[in-house]
């Protein structure tokens, strides 16, 4: 009886696509095998389906193989139908096969990640810190039925201020630090290292360079962690043999500081790259690749504080943040640093919880 089992699991596999087997569940002993297969279920829900959110998932769908099943929420349910509906009818051309649909906050019960690329556009006259309480009431609207449905996975946060929404999404929640990750610095990290192989004219992924601090003004490059290959940056900077420049160095990171601004000149509103970004950091959770990526994480003593998240080098896993890396940063580079945890600090203290 098993192996007729397994034979017909196989070559129902070879006809029709996973998606199918599930939602079709015309011959009970194909259910069956289906479901002692699918040990590998990996659930992604996402809530806001907006330009940032949807980029994700497209991201998501194109690069295959990361998650099986993908719920789409927002307050905006016809939104949500809408763009389950677009992406599912791309699925043909996709990679691999996804279970794609929207859902409602009960879904989040078996979910692997909970993503929230979920927030309000800053008003005309309104200051960063009114912005920052709208959006902590939008997040008091998904947190709490996100938990309520028994989640028990990870929070993956990119709504601005993505520092201080994390840290919102950690009290709200009340989940071990490690399960509420911010984007943080992984974009500004992205486009620091596609510079720097523009500049030096090397691929970017030999390029080993980070972006700390908050994910806005205050973010800064340590110079002294910046290497091509295995060979220091500040040590060819310093070199005569070449044209390079420190001055080229300080263009560079205003660059990386400024882009956004840029982007949003030209096209109103940045969301490629930082849906790549999420994409990234799914798939080192869900692969539990060890990965290291500046997201936002809870600092506990290192780098000198307690309490506030922002963007540090860490080890992500299936458990979220593995161990953040203490750096050995110059004083300069620390007092950096602690300045722009300063301006977390205080933006965090002004919200009312
Ligand atoms: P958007 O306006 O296109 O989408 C926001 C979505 O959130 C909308 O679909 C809206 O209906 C939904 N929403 C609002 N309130 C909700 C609620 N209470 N529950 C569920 N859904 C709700 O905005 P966007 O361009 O997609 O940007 C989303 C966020 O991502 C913004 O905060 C933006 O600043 C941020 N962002 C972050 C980074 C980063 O590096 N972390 C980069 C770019 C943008």
């Amino acid at each position: 009886m098993q192996g007729v089992e397994g034979y017909n699991f196989t070559l129902f596999l070879t006809v029709l696509p996973e998606r199918g087997i599930i939602e079709t569940g015309d011959n009970l002993s194909f259910r069956k095998g289906a479901e002692d297969m699918n040990t590998d279920r990996r659930k992604v829900v996402l809530i806001g389906t907006g330009m940032v959110g949807m980029s994700f998932a497209y991201a998501l769908v194109n690069q295959g193989g990361i998650c099986n099943e993908l719920v789409l929420i927002d307050v905006n349910k016809e939104r949500a139908n809408g763009e389950a509906m677009d992406l599912n009818h791309g699925l043909a051309f996709a990679k691999s096969n996804m279970k794609i649909y929207a859902g409602e906050y009960h879904d989040c019960k078996d979910a692997d990640i909970v993503v929230i690329a979920a927030g309000v556009a800053q008003k005309d006259g309104e200051t960063r810190l009114d912005l920052l309480q709208r959006n902590t009431e939008v997040f008091r609207s998904i947190i709490g039925p996100v938990v309520k449905s028994g989640f028990d996975g990870i929070f993956l946060v990119a709504t601005n201020p993505v520092d201080i929404m994390t840290r919102v999404t950690y009290e709200l929640s009340r989940f071990g630090a490690s399960r509420v990750i911010g984007t943080g610095t992984s974009l500004d990290t992205a486009r620091l290292r596609y510079l720097l192989g523009d500049y030096f004219t090397v691929d970017p992924k030999n390029i080993h360079a980070y972006v700390m601090g908050e994910h806005g003004d205050s973010e800064f490059v340590p110079l002294s962690q910046v290497m091509l290959a295995t060979k220091q940056v500040s040590k060819i900077l310093e070199s005569d043999d070449n044209d390079y420049s420190m001055d080229d160095m300080e263009k560079i990171e205003e660059q990386v500081r400024t882009a956004a601004y840029k982007i949003i000149e030209a096209k109103r509103a940045t969301y490629y790259g930082i849906g790549m970004a999420i994409t990234r950091i799914v798939k080192a959770i869900l692969g539990d690749e060890n990965s290291v990526l500046t997201v936002s994480a809870k600092l506990c003593g290192e780098y000198g504080s307690r309490g506030v998240f922002i963007g540090v080098p860490c080890i992500i896993g299936r458990n979220g943040v593995k161990e953040i890396l203490e750096l050995s940063l110059t004083d300069d580079e620390m007092k950096k640093f602690r300045d722009s945890a300063a301006v977390l600090e205080e933006n965090f203290d002004g919200l009312k919880l």
